[in-house]
């Protein structure tokens, strides 16, 4: 969706809309993992976008859902998305200071043509600021064995207990020989 700035009201404009599997597959791309993300649930944005001055405030909210796949042990899992928006747009144009007074408020600031305004792209930007660093099914996921490949969060590990049982053999056999 793009909105244009012409046609926005003083009072700003309200948008409610969502993005479909279609759109996500299209757009969000994790590198290397590259369709081990897919979306769990559309996502949904209700924002509104504010005039002021020369720049566009937007505030609203994503909401949905994306499924992953855990870098340690493997697993898909749902990473549910609820995130705020909270932007500042700045008009880029071609007298716009190197260095732009920023205000010291908690928002974040971002650049558009003066023209038109990506929300979509606005949208994919703050689904990839909410994507985890390192995808984890859980903090602490105890991922797979390196010997055996065994889910450590399901099953317990088999080359352990293969020690278990050759020390145990041994001492048996100790015990024989006696
Ligand atoms: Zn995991
Ligand atoms: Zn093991």
């Amino acid at each position: 969706m793009k909105v244009r700035v012409d046609e926005l009201p003083d009072s700003g404009r309200v948008v409610h809309f969502h993005e479909t599997d279609t759109w996500f597959s299209s757009r969000i791309r994790s590198g290397e993992d590259a369709g081990e993300i897919t979306l769990a649930r559309p996502i949904n944005v209700d924002l509104e976008l504010v005039p002021e001055a020369e720049q566009i405030k937007l505030n609203g909210q994503l909401q949905g859902a994306v499924r992953l796949r855990c870098s340690r042990c493997l697993q898909d899992y749902v990473l549910k998305l609820d995130e705020p928006i909270d932007l500042l747009l700045h008009p880029l144009s071609a007298d716009t200071p190197e260095e732009i007074d920023l205000r010291p408020e908690d928002l974040d600031t971002e650049f558009f043509d003066g023209v038109t305004i990506d929300v979509d792209l606005i949208v994919e930007e703050q689904i990839f600021l909410a994507l985890p660093q390192q995808s984890l099914c859980q903090p602490d996921c105890q991922g797979l064995c390196s010997g055996c490949g065994a889910d450590l969060n399901r099953e317990a590990c088999k080359c352990e207990k293969r020690e278990t049982t050759s020390a145990f053999d041994v001492l048996r056999s100790v015990k024989l020989e006696e």
